[in-house]
């Protein structure tokens, strides 16, 4: 698509004063403004292309270069000199203050600031660590959290200043004649309210340190890093505004005896000598309670059970991951005697020796059957 010539979009001609410039845009941008038409992608379209059209031709450098190279002497098609890329409504937005005064902002929708605001307590932020079983199962934890609290006997009135309003309205000369511009207050920054009684101890807000216990409910399927929003359990708000929330941020502790990848679990388990040749039975840990599981008789070093859906619930859909239990024969460190007798004779009869049928499963096609 090509551009249109920035004379043509301000509807100007090539000549137009630096007086004439300003006001060609005014007229184009409150026509085209979002908030006179809502919804209307080519109203925002052209808005943004008079805001483009006068941040060149108000500046003159710019606009030399641009009446003798034309778009590509101001940075081309993809965008413009200076903003690499285009503008996006804040840079307009931020524009229109020094062009417009406050009044235009404000008048549009709160963009110049001023106006009550609603007040708002500041967020916390937690860490709350928790095991697997926790994070599978879900939990509930109660925590003492210092946060900032309404001082008890602590009161306020209605700001003088601007009578609870939280605006200052000022009137301004400017070049389109007097305008009215509307500020936040800066006795009350915008809240409406001041102190009037603060206890000993609390701040110019009339809040307090304070100690407060929460109980947090965690629910199952929760991951290392999420973060979990208890609403209005934050900082209290001055004068009786909104609390604000208290983010919770989930970490995994460390399991020395379970891994996690993904949403399956691996754990290794020990066997003895004895065990791996006779065949036994195990109790393993998982995180819905122990499980038994059979070792047979010849089992070797290596050998991998699986636990189907003994894993995790899986977060994107309905199935759950594995337990992957890696067995390790334990070879004796210490023999008695009798043992070191037996051993002797086992070998020397060649009874006891290696012999691997060629059958036995490689640690490559282990990882390999993981994955079928
Ligand atoms: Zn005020």
């Amino acid at each position: 698509m090509s551009k249109r010539d920035y004379y043509e979009v301000l509807e100007i001609s090539k000549s137009a004063t630096a007086d004439e410039i300003k006001k060609a845009y005014r007229k184009m941008a409150l026509k085209y403004h979002p908030d006179k038409n809502p919804g209307d992608k080519e109203a925002e379209d052209k808005f943004k292309e008079a805001a483009e059209a006068y941040e060149i031709l108000s500046d003159d450098q710019k606009r030399a270069r641009y009446d003798q190279f034309g778009h590509s002497g101001v940075g081309g098609n993809g965008g413009f000199g200076g903003f690499g890329g285009g503008m996006n409504m804040e840079d307009i937005f931020s524009q229109f203050g020094d062009i417009f005064g406050g009044h235009f902002g404000g008048g549009f929708g709160g963009f110049g600031g001023g106006g009550h605001q609603q007040v708002k307590g500041s967020n916390l932020r937690i860490r709350i660590k928790l095991n697997l079983e926790e994070m599978v199962n879900g939990t509930q934890k109660t925590i003492k959290v210092k946060k900032m609290k309404t001082a008890e006997g602590a009161t306020s009135k209605t700001c003088p200043t601007c009578n609870g309003s939280g605006a200052q309205i000022k009137v301004m000369n400017t070049m389109f004649g007097q305008m009215q511009t509307q500020t936040t207050c800066g006795t009350c920054q915008g809240i409406g309210k001041v102190a009037d009684k603060i206890p000993a101890g609390a701040n110019a807000q009339g809040l307090i340190k304070d100690e407060e216990e929460i109980t947090i409910n965690i629910p199952a399927g929760a991951r290392d890093g999420i973060q979990l929003n208890v609403r209005g359990k934050g900082n209290d708000a001055p004068f009786g505004g909104i609390p604000g929330d208290l983010l919770v941020i989930i970490e995994e502790e460390i399991d020395k005896t379970i891994k996690r990848e993904g949403d399956n679990l691996h754990q290794e388990l020990y066997v003895s000598f004895a065990e791996a040749a006779l065949g036994t039975k195990k109790e393993v840990p998982t995180v819905g309670g122990k499980v038994k599981i059979t070792v047979d008789p010849g089992t070797q070093s290596g050998k991998i059970l699986r636990l189907a859906g003994k894993g995790l619930p899986s977060i994107d859909s309905y199935g759950k991951g594995d337990m992957f239990i890696h067995i390790n024969v334990w070879t004796p460190q210490k023999l008695t005697k009798e043992q070191k007798e037996f051993f002797e004779k086992q070998m020397s009869s060649g009874e006891m020796i290696a012999e691997p049928s060629g059958k036995e499963k490689t640690f490559f096609d282990k990882v390999k059957d993981l994955f079928n």
